[in-house]
């Protein structure tokens, strides 16, 4: 299958360029982090919206390489709407793409049967990343600040 990477890199590049849920939420009710890979200069900034353990909302803003804006991009695609139960097995699925050892935090709740059928989606269009150990950092970074801002969300709740 030789026309799958290009597949990617066309997902990839088309987040790059039309960045979903690209802006600010008024800071409260939405709750804002920042992240920052001091190995590339990339930046992210997450603003989510919880209403009743779901996000309600979520905009991001932020700067740097194509694989972390779009990462960016995706993640906030996949996530609106979710439960915020849905979005700790997303998370563990997509660090699992990412060959990294799922951080004590995310398993918090025990994974519900159903978790096997969480998509990633476009997001698996990062898959190759993996191939490229500098870049992983770029592609999680969004994750990262997604898991801050919960916890913000959370502490202030
Ligand atoms: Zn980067």
């Amino acid at each position: 299958m030789p026309d799958l990477e290009d597949l990617y890199r066309e997902v990839i590049l088309d987040h790059y360029r039309n960045p979903r849920n690209r802006g600010e939420l008024d800071t409260p009710p939405a709750v804002r982090a920042e992240g920052f890979n001091p190995l590339c200069g990339d930046e992210v900034i997450v603003y989510v919206q919880l209403a009743d353990g779901i996000i309600d909302d979520i905009k991001v803003g932020g700067q740097g390489c194509s694989i972390s804006q779009a990462s960016a991009s995706m993640m906030s695609a996949t996530v609106k709407g979710r439960t915020t139960e849905e979005l700790r097995q997303l998370n563990r699925a997509f660090k699992a793409m990412m060959s990294i050892e799922p951080d004590p935090a995310d398993d918090l709740s025990p994974m519900s049967g159903n978790g096997a059928d969480i998509k990633l989606g476009d997001l698996e269009a990062l898959k190759g990343v993996v191939k490229f150990p500098v870049r992983i950092k770029c592609a999680t970074l969004s994750w990262h600040t997604l898991t801050q801002a919960l916890e913000e969300a959370q502490a202030t709740a």
